[in-house]
């Protein structure tokens, strides 16, 4: 097929709308002003409101998990995670990820130390964890890659076997089961992000998962400044509360998720069904749902990507390579060892338009984009 005639046929030439990578899902808006209303009756803003509350157990019915705090983002989620479990030193993670999951550990005074990762799953190769582990070392910090499972099982045994806590980034891995159960509950913690950009959002947003109560507990008196009643701090604390208006929003679109994954994941399909055959997709974990999050494409060469990315571009399709730089890149930190897998995955990798308003098609223009030049 000719990507010109679809262009001409779709009305896509010229002054068309911008196509980016994602667009912010809003929910109804009249549900949300019935919240709205709510909060102006009670002028209760924020400090556990309501709507937090309400939030909280919906998401952990929703999720099948227990232990979740709500907090103001996913790198707070960290940022929290790690001062509530004692994490100081070095600690193991992964250099493909975003920046957040690598700047939360250096802000907290943390040395971060690169394991590199498995070029089909894009995750932290676990049989690269155990030579990388120092005496200073107290955690493993994995992510959960574009949704797709990391080895939980093996990375929680090596965790065991040298004393090391793990905290799972699962900023992509809203909803996501492994084996049946809920993914996030592997790991002393799991973080969320539920930042706009995000499957399920709250527009600014987080959440931890906690594995015991009483971390969950110390969690939640050190996002209000470790305030424990109207004359007693007893924690180290920070501000990292989530709001009402924020919460609110989150209740809106948890009513809509399943039309959400719906459409998010027939958009999947037919770039996959399309695809396959031109590009590398990321291997999935074959235990674990999928929610797609994103849809990561891999190309031959960077300068493929380079070449379809200026076509997507011209014809207002803005794919976003992520990630990209590799994070064992980043000029803030000590010259790190070069984590050659994820620099080259990196350099190839590219996130296609996905999200539920995503006409078809956009989809099939981005699908000939790539078919044309691949
Ligand atoms: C989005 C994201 C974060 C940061 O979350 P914010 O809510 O934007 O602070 C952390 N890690 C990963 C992997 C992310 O994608």
């Amino acid at each position: 097929m000719d990507t010109e005639k679809v262009k001409t046929k779709n009305g896509l030439k010229g002054g068309s709308e911008i196509i980016n990578v994602t667009k912010t899902y809003l929910p109804d808006r009249n549900k949300l002003n019935n919240y709205i209303d709510k909060i102006y009756s009670t002028a209760w803003v924020t400090n556990n409101g309501q709507f937090v509350q309400e939030l909280t157990s919906r998401l952990e019915e929703y999720l099948g998990v227990q232990n979740l705090l709500l907090v103001s983002n996913g790198t707070s989620a960290l940022q929290v995670a790690y001062k509530t479990l004692g994490i100081t030193g070095q600690v193991i993670t992964t250099p493909f990820s975003f920046v957040a999951t690598t700047s939360s550990l250096v802000w907290e005074g943390i040395d971060p130390v690169f394991v590199d990762i498995d070029p089909e799953t894009f995750c932290i190769d676990p049989s690269k964890i155990e030579n990388a582990i120092l005496p200073e070392t107290t955690a493993i910090v994995p992510v959960h890659v574009f949704g797709n499972a990391c080895e939980v099982e093996e990375i929680e045994s090596i965790a065991k076997r040298h004393n090391l806590k793990t905290i799972y980034d699962g900023a992509h891995a809203f909803g996501v089961k492994y084996k049946g159960e809920s993914l996030l509950s592997y790991g002393d913690a799991t973080t969320l992000s539920f930042h706009a950009t995000k499957l399920f959002h709250t527009i600014e947003g987080g959440a931890i998962i906690f594995k015991n109560k009483e971390d969950y507990e110390k969690a939640k008196l050190m996002i209000n400044f470790g305030i424990s009643g109207p004359d007693a701090v007893i924690e180290l604390g920070i501000n990292a509360k989530m709001n009402e208006f924020q919460a609110a929003m989150g209740l809106c679109i948890l009513d809509e998720i399943d039309t959400i994954l719906e459409q998010r994941s027939e958009i999947c399909k037919h770039y996959e069904n399309s695809l396959k055959d031109y590009v590398q997709l990321q291997k999935r974990n074959l235990e674990c749902t999928n929610n797609y999050s994103y849809f990561p494409v891999l190309f031959e060469s960077e300068e493929k990507l380079l070449k379809v990315r200026a076509a997507m571009n011209s014809a207002g399709i803005n794919p976003r390579r992520y990630f990209s730089p590799s994070l064992d890149t980043l000029v803030y930190l000590q010259p790190k060892e070069p984590q050659r897998i994820s620099r080259d995955i990196a350099n190839r990798v590219l996130c296609l338009p996905l999200y539920p308003e995503l006409s078809v098609n956009h989809q099939n223009e981005v699908i000939l984009t790539m078919r044309d030049l691949s």
